[in-house]
């Protein structure tokens, strides 16, 4: 949005307490994002208001900055502390989330507006004395805070005016209906509520009559990914032989920059693409529902503070279900592994430069899901898809629900990634050697002994590092498996398997594009230390930024990062 466009609101035209604009000052935030500016004034009327928001459009601000203001405005006349507020959400991830998000928006008020996040990360006893205090608004998921009802470690029938549910679709798909209709017992009759959720489909229609009263519903004109100005999405046709030979092409030319998140189809196959990395000497996290909450977060942290360039990450349970499918009732098994699918959809990853399908999603909700990683807020970011024949079809259906009905024939979402396969010939029997040692059971080793090795870091984390946080810094999600035998050659690029388009590059900071449009203007590969801001907004576009960093910087990189 353009700053100085008349039309532009910004938050110090719509009423925000002075200390609340102050935080979102230090936030570096210049206007509201559209849900911000629309659902903000409703809320301060006192509306209820269901919205139609996906992750990464601000919806957590939007709806915190109107609980803070409205708890602002109520304690000047309140003669009492009490819990005012409930933010409900549907993953102790989620939870954590918002919490974060509030603290950092009360950081101007934090004597005035006391919030905790009271999901279950720990014992539900040991989080009584925190409640005791009652502070002004609680974070929890359904069934924490019924439990918390039910040990009568707070009451909210007499207090509670403003309730908050949010990922109202995940929460309806996580089993947790019966709890919220047990906690609507227990909350007075008037209330004000916020419901905020990615798709608006049956499930969410009857939680809304459920929680809402004559509420206001926003469907906000903009589309469901970022506009293509911000957000870039290409897709190339390629097996998936080419697919393995393409990733270590694109990786050893450091063609791709910036902080990426590969997305495959399952569990076994994240192992099979880090497998494949580890021979290229390539490191890598793995983010899946197999691994324990704790080493979770800690990678996401760790990726969002810099420390590793890629996760390889699997939403194995979305693609079984369909877009737009009305659901059934979930079995608590599956409802389990729908709670695990979050690792992907709602934890918030900042900074990702590039999203990377090397599965195509198995619909269109997963593909929104995975590509909102990236271009969060207002930042550019790519999205490549790697499509092979038998995935044709969804990438249409994709395209096509992107579109929206009234799209032009001559409309398109993705644009073609022309990389010439038949210059990467070298990468190709590279990949097919590399492939052929990762066996069946080197994935299934890899797999048992990463879950192994992730609780025990789990049980460090919980523990010792909350003590000595330093150290934490130092336990690694990325290191190699060694479940495959590796040859020190694939590590290696050799001048004659580099494109000839990019060869005589070897040992310069700044090579030449690799795009036939070259660009001599382009910026040297950003490294994890590079992903600021202003960084970001000149390289619009990381993956077409294409330039041959050469060899020294690849094995200058590679030995800061194997430690
Ligand atoms: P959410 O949709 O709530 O998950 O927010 C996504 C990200 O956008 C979070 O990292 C927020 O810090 C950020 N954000 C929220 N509001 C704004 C804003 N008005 N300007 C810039 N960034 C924002």
């Amino acid at each position: 949005m353009d700053e100085d466009n008349e039309e532009t609101i910004h938050f110090h035209q719509m009423g925000i307490d002075d200390r609340i604009l102050e935080s979102i000052s230090k936030l570096g935030w210049s206007h509201p994002t559209p849900i911000q500016e629309k659902a903000i004034p409703l809320a301060l009327e006192g509306k209820d208001i269901l919205a139609r928001a996906r992750t990464g459009s601000g919806k957590t601000a939007a709806y915190a900055i109107a609980l803070i203001q409205k708890l602002l405005h109520l304690k000047q006349t309140a003669s009492e502390q009490a819990i005012r507020a409930v933010v409900l959400t549907p993953s102790k991830e989620l939870c954590q989330q918002a919490h974060k998000n509030i603290l950092e928006l009360t950081a101007g008020c934090s004597r005035d507006v006391k919030c905790v996040d009271v999901s279950p990360q720990v014992p539900l006893a040991s989080q009584r004395p925190v409640l005791m205090e009652k502070p002004d608004i609680i974070v929890a998921t359904p069934s924490r805070l019924l439990a918390h009802l039910r040990a009568e470690n707070i009451r909210l029938k007499e207090t509670l005016e403003m309730l908050v549910v949010d990922e109202a679709d995940l929460l309806f798909s996580f089993g947790y209906e019966d709890d919220l209709r047990e906690l609507l017992d227990n909350i007075p009759k008037i209330y004000q509520a916020f419901m905020m959720s990615a798709t608006l489909g049956v499930d969410v229609i009857n939680l809304k009559k459920m929680v809402l009263h004559n509420a206001v519903i926003l469907k906000l004109e903009e589309s469901q990914l970022p506009e293509a100005t911000q957000l870039n999405q290409y897709h190339i046709k390629c097996e998936e032989s080419d697919k393995f030979a393409l990733v270590a092409a694109l990786l050893k030319l450091n063609l791709v920059r910036g902080k990426t998140i590969f997305f495959v189809n399952s569990v076994n196959r994240c192992y099979l693409l880090k497998l494949f990395l580890d021979q290229f000497g390539i490191r890598s996290c793995i983010l899946n529902p197999e691994l324990p909450v704790n080493s979770r977060c800690h990678i996401v942290n760790q990726f969002n503070d810099g420390m590793y360039d890629y996760i390889i990450a699997s939403d194995e349970v979305t693609d079984s279900k369909k877009s737009g499918s009305k659901q059934k009732p979930k079995s608590k098994r599956s409802r389990k592994t729908d709670k695990e699918f979050s690792i992907a959809r709602g934890i918030d990853f900042f900074n990702v430069s590039n999203v990377i399908n090397f599965d195509f999603p198995q619909s269109t909700d997963s593909y929104i899901h995975r590509v909102g990683r990236t271009a969060r807020a207002d930042n550019p970011g790519t999205a490549l898809s790697f499509v092979s024949i038998k995935d044709h079809y969804l990438l249409e259906q994709v395209e096509k629900a992107l579109l929206g009905e009234n799209a032009d024939d001559s409309d398109t979402i993705f644009k073609p990634y022309n990389f010439k396969m038949e210059e990467i010939e070298g990468f190709r029997y590279r990949a097919k050697d590399a492939i052929q040692a990762v066996t069946r059971s080197a994935i299934q080793e890899a797999r048992m002994k990463d879950v192994k090795h992730e609780i025990f870091n789990s049980s460090k984390l919980k523990s010792y590092f909350d003590d000595n946080p330093q150290d934490l810094q130092a336990l690694r999600h990325d290191k190699p498996l060694h479940t495959v035998k590796s040859s020190k050659e694939l590590k290696h690029v050799p001048d004659y398997i580099v494109p000839q388009t990019l060869r005589g590059n070897k040992g310069r900071s700044r090579g030449r594009s690799f795009s036939a449009k070259s660009n001599s203007k382009q910026q040297s590969a950003p490294t994890s230390a590079h992903t600021g801001k202003k960084f970001r907004k000149r390289q619009a576009d990381p993956l077409k930024s294409f330039e041959f960093a050469g060899l020294t910087e690849t094995k200058k990189k590679k030995g800061k990062r194997s430690k």
